[in-house]
């Protein structure tokens, strides 16, 4: 922190984006605040088995890697203040950001605050995850070879994530609770016409069974015109109803895409406002991988540091931060 209470760098979020940043911009000197939200860690808190992140070549444990990247982040002297912001002001320099009655400013900041996946609202679905219920085929897919699962939804994501899973699972049940479906017409033909997946229409998942086993075995399916109940037997469900961007406090500072997601520009982690800067699933609802989110936490370090650089050499931006 410089004399006058102004910090150089606040990063928002404690997922792999925000702890990376953290990681580059203390090993820069820029003594980084972290606020990283009361639950931090993000997704990989309600990830069992991570077998993708490279440098783990046995896997590890979500949060036990949302562990190992906060305490290597510790060791280069990272401050962290473990609860959530909850107001921040973009519009005029040093930037400002609130916890509670709480605040900090600083010269840049890195907003870090990820995305969650939309969830079923169920109970039994919460007390499985990480045990069957999955919210990404990509890293789970290969736990499910020669099992048979049930995906949920009726978007690109749910069509896309099926097909991954065929690739593993010997029959993939699609639950849609409409007869028509909200994605592209050509993924909706490629899942109709493989035959390792069934798709079940007008249909919602009312409870997934294997509470008591400690593992799924199946969901109770009901048809929403008829009012039948079914049992479908399944090793695995994948939700894939959608991912909301953590962007409500940003509302009205920072530009965002129709979806909330902040909208960065071209390689870049730059936002609308010269000097905030955001990276991981906030800006990104294509990869949304832990590996791609730590790479653009990285680039948002380096993006801040050389900002405040160009600021050191009278080249950088002054002019009034603009509001969106
Ligand atoms: P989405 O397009 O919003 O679709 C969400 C799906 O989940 C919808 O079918 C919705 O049903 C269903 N749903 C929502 N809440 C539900 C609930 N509580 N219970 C049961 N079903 C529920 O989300 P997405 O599929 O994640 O796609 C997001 C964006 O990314 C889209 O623009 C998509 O095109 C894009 N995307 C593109 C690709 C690709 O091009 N390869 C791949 C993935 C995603 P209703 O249809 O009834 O609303």
């Amino acid at each position: 922190m410089t004399a006058n209470g102004v910090r150089e760098v606040i990063i928002i979020g404690g997922g792999p984006a925000g702890y990376t940043a953290a990681l580059y911009t203390a090993r820069a000197n820029m003594s980084p605040l972290v606020i990283e939200g009361f639950a931090w860690g993000g997704q990989l808190m309600i990830t069992s088995d991570v077998e993708n992140y490279p440098g783990y070549a046995d896997g590890i444990l979500g949060p036990e890697m949302m562990q190992d990247f906060r305490r290597q982040a510790e060791r280069f002297a990272t401050e962290f203040i473990t609860d959530d912001v909850t107001q921040v002001d973009f519009s005029e320099r040093p930037f400002r950001v609130w916890v509670g009655d709480d605040e900090y400013r600083a010269r840049s900041v890195i907003v870090a605050t990820g995305a969650t996946a939309r969830q079923l609202g169920l109970d039994s679905e919460k007390t499985l995850q990480g045990r069957g219920v999955s919210y990404c085929a990509v890293c789970d897919a290969a736990f499910f070879r020669d099992e048979e699962v049930v995906v949920v939804g009726g978007g690109d994501s749910a069509l896309e994530e099926a097909l991954f899973l065929t690739k593993f699972a010997t029959r993939v049940t699609i639950v849609h609770r409409r007869d028509q479906f909200r994605a592209s017409p050509i993924m909706v033909d490629r899942g109709r016409s493989n035959d390792r997946i069934e798709l079940v229409l007008d249909s919602v998942v009312r409870e997934v069974l294997g509470a008591d086993e400690g593992r799924v075995s199946g969901v109770l399916v009901e048809n929403v015109k008829t009012g039948e109940q079914t049992r479908v037997r399944a090793d695995g469900l994948f939700v894939a109803i959608g991912h909301d961007p953590t962007t409500a406090l940003f509302q009205g500072q920072l530009d965002m895409d129709e979806a909330g997601y902040i909208v960065t520009r071209g390689k870049s982690t730059e936002t609308s406002v010269p000097g905030v800067f955001a990276a991981g699933d906030v800006q990104d609802h294509v990869y949304r991988q832990a590996v791609t989110a730590a790479g653009s936490g990285c680039m948002a370090a380096l993006d801040a540091e050389r900002y405040l650089a160009a600021l050191e050499a009278g080249e950088g931006d002054l002019a009034p931060a603009p509001t969106a």
